[in-house]
């Protein structure tokens, strides 16, 4: 039986080269995207992401703009992603590497951004689940209007995270219970492997084990967070998994070449 990974990807600023949600508003109504960062910088009780971008969104469908769900459609599809990305993909799924690797997003865009980038860079059906957001043009009244739902709504159970998690999504939690899914159907990994960046990815990170790897992008959130756990010392530190540490996606589709040959089972701890 060859060995089985799971590669776990946070999609902003991790695969795609960008943030989908500041970037929609970046090319389709730079106001709003003013707005939005204005909003998420007031002091005190400033307004829960996801929320804000529900209310953007409701914004950008107001019929005086003429934005339609075509328009963001083709704002997305002109996000940047790099092709090693794509490359780095599609290179895991090929059948004739000697590991079997099963890929996992773990995201708090939305389903809808990342189901509209992944199809047009044809990759969608690599992935064996994506975890997000739920959203969809199913307002029937105004067909244009994405309606953006948290992954944990307000009425629901909250995650009870002590982490530091977003009230809408505890990806440490998430990453729990898709392995323990995995396991119910009988699949057990031999290795995780995590791509991201912020500091949302950092609660997922924790939850992984000596033999896991996480690949962290540079200058950015979970970096620090990462720093400042490691700083801790050994005695405190709740990190367990590898760090490995990438710039740009050329870097990632290097390092998963490298961990698609069986060597990297021998030679990693
Ligand atoms: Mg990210
Ligand atoms: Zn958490």
């Amino acid at each position: 039986m060859p060995p089985k990974q799971l590669v776990v990807f946070d999609f902003d600023w991790s695969m795609a080269d960008q943030d989908s949600d500041r970037w929609l508003f970046e090319v389709l109504a730079p106001d709003i995207r003013r707005k939005m960062r204005d909003r998420s910088r007031e002091p005190g009780n400033a307004v829960q992401w996801t929320d804000l971008v529900a209310e953007c969104l409701r914004e950008l469908a107001h019929e005086g703009r003429g934005v339609t769900k075509n328009d963001i459609e083709g704002a997305l599809r002109q996000m940047p992603f790099h092709p090693a990305m794509k490359r780095g993909i599609e290179m895991l799924k090929d059948t004739s590497t000697p590991i079997e690797t099963t890929l996992f997003i773990l995201s708090n865009a939305n389903k809808f951004f990342i189901e509209t980038i992944l199809d047009h860079e044809g990759i969608r059906d690599c992935f064996d689940e994506i975890v997000t957001n739920p959203a969809d043009f199913d307002d029937p009244i105004f067909p244009n209007l994405l309606v953006l739902h948290k992954r944990v709504g307000p009425d629901e159970q909250p995650h009870g995270c002590t982490v530091g998690c977003e009230p809408n999504m505890c990806k440490g939690k998430e990453l729990v219970e898709y392995l323990d899914r995995q396991r119910q159907k009988g699949v057990q990994f031999d290795r995780v492997i995590y791509v991201g960046d912020g500091s949302n990815d950092f609660c997922a990170v924790l939850r992984m084990s000596s033999h896991d790897i996480v690949f962290c992008r540079r200058f950015r959130g979970l970096e620090r967070k990462i720093a400042d756990e490691v700083s801790k010392g050994d005695q405190e530190s709740r990190l367990k998994c590898n760090v490995e540490y990438w710039v740009g996606a050329w870097e990632v589709e290097e390092k998963f070449r490298k961990y698609a040959k069986l060597e990297s089972f021998v030679t990693h701890p």
